[in-house]
């Protein structure tokens, strides 16, 4: 039952009949007032033709009322004996010349009221009520009659117009409850129709796991909002589906990673265990396996490091420095491994750049674009460094004429462990990490990088920063 309460059908049919009734009610009684507007406008209206009419049959002689009419003619006698059945004819000292018996019923005004009449001269309607509780509309007024004025006050009883009200506010809310009925079945009908598609939506989810990632559910072709829903559902799954093959793609590296030199270790060791005979053999085999032991703990390192700044536990040290002093320091650092690689080192500053940067991140992102550039650049070839500022911006722009990357790996050599299969194998081999610190670096500091390369022309990188951190 609670189940069922808290559903969406259940509640949107509940608002729908909530929203029914108030208008039912409202309507009801909207026409009951307007109904009983009518009614009372209509009893006034012929009170006023009754009233109008006296005038023409009633004379007063001498201070007594004379009823003038044909009373051969039935409809004048008819009339005339409608005119009397509620009527009250006073003088002006409020001494009463006729009085119909219904009227006594009402109760004859007092003479107080009747000179107040006299002197304000006013016409008057009064709803008033009979010995039993029946309710009259009285009209009231002055006639004027041989130079004196009398009061003449004529009724009739509301109960007809009130026994139609009755009649149709019982009718009209004695239906209501069946209206509602309706209403219920209809929206519990309406409300299955129009969440159809979210249970079928529910029901593509449910199929969605972790094993299931690229089931995407099918678009209704209605451009609705539920066909935006199931399109941002889509595109979180097809996230998801990325971000559980960077997972899987990235154990399966660092495994693999880790099993080689591991093995090299174990290798090495049980060579010399089965083999070595003297102290020099035993030292050798141990130098080597620390070469692979060392490669482990810069793996280990690398890949902590990576760990603690994507999740955002690395915060920058931001500091005001020169970023082409910087830059020139560390092209200072590499001049001589290039040398060493016959390859020409130059770089194009500014004389002064002032930023607000990490120093020891962008040292780190400096130093990985230039170590990458002189590796992968054959003797004889140069690489070049340029730096510009435009609009807050800096633009740091790392060249160089060596292998390039193809094109297929472009889009992959800033994950963690990628390697181009034409960079070099062997003790030169880098860890695949160092692209990857680029990207989060330039990106923690709000800036790009960018890569374009043609395969045997070279390479150019290009990193964007802010010149002022981003608020
Ligand atoms: P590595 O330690 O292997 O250099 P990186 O993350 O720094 O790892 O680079 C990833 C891959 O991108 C490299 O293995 C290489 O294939 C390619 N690469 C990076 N820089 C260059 C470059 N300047 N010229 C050619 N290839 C490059």
């Amino acid at each position: 039952m609670a189940r069922f309460t808290r559903s969406l059908r259940y509640r949107l049919t509940l608002s729908y009949v909530l929203l029914f009734t108030f208008l039912l009610a409202l309507v009801g009684v909207f026409f009951r007032e307007a109904l009983s507007s009518i009614l009372d406008h209509q009893t006034r209206a012929v009170l006023e033709e009754e009233w109008g009419a006296i005038k023409g049959y009633l004379w007063i002689r001498e201070g007594l009322p004379i009823w003038f009419y044909d009373e051969a003619d039935p409809e004048e006698a008819a009339v005339v004996d409608r005119l009397q059945r509620v009527l009250l004819v006073a003088d002006a000292d409020g001494k009463v010349l006729e009085v119909s018996p219904l009227y006594s019923l009402i109760g004859v005004d007092s003479p107080e009221k009747i000179r107040e009449a006299i002197r304000s001269q006013a016409a008057d309607f009064t709803v008033r009520k009979d010995y039993y509780g029946a309710p009259y509309l009285v009209r009231s007024g002055v006639l004027t009659e041989e130079k004196r004025q009398f009061y003449v006050a004529v009724g009739r009883p509301l109960a007809e117009s009130q026994k139609v009200l009755e009649q149709f506010t019982l009718r009209y809310f004695s239906l209501t409850p069946l209206l509602i009925l309706s209403c219920c079945l209809v929206g519990w009908f309406l409300a299955r129709r129009a969440l159809g598609p979210v249970n079928d939506v529910a029901r593509a989810a449910q199929r969605i796991s972790g094993s299931h990632l690229s089931v995407r559910i099918p678009s209704r072709g209605a451009d609705d909002e539920l066909d935006r829903l199931i399109e941002s559902f889509n595109r979180m799954i097809a996230r998801l589906e990325d971000s559980f093959e960077q997972i899987r793609r990235f154990s399966t590296d660092v495994s693999h990673e880790l099993r080689t030199p591991i093995t090299a270790i174990r290798g090495q060791l049980e060579v010399a265990l089965l083999t070595a005979q003297s102290a020099d053999q035993f030292r050798e085999a141990v130098e080597n396996a620390m070469q692979d032991v060392e490669r482990l703990s810069q793996i280990v390192r690398g890949l902590l490091l990576l760990a603690q700044a994507e999740s955002g536990q690395l915060a920058l040290e931001r500091t005001r420095l020169d970023f082409a002093a910087l830059v020139g320091d560390v092209v200072e650092q590499f001049q001589i491994p290039a040398e060493g690689a016959g390859v020409q080192l130059e770089a194009e500053l500014p004389p002064e750049c002032m930023v607000v940067v990490d120093r020891l991140q962008c040292e780190r992102l400096v130093s990985n674009l230039l170590s990458n550039a002189v590796k992968y650049t054959p003797e004889g070839g140069s690489v070049k460094v340029r730096l510009e500022t435009a609009s807050g911006k800096i633009r740091l722009a790392v060249e160089d004429t060596g292998l390039g990357i193809p094109a297929e790996d472009i889009p992959h050599i800033f994950d963690r462990f990628y390697r181009s299969a034409r960079a070099s194998p062997g003790p030169e081999r880098g860890l695949g990490l160092g692209l990857s610190f680029v990207a989060w670096i330039a990106k923690a500091h709000g800036g790009r990088v960018e890569v374009r390369s043609v395969v045997g022309q070279g390479s150019r990188f290009l990193v964007e920063l802010p010149a002022e951190p981003v608020a």
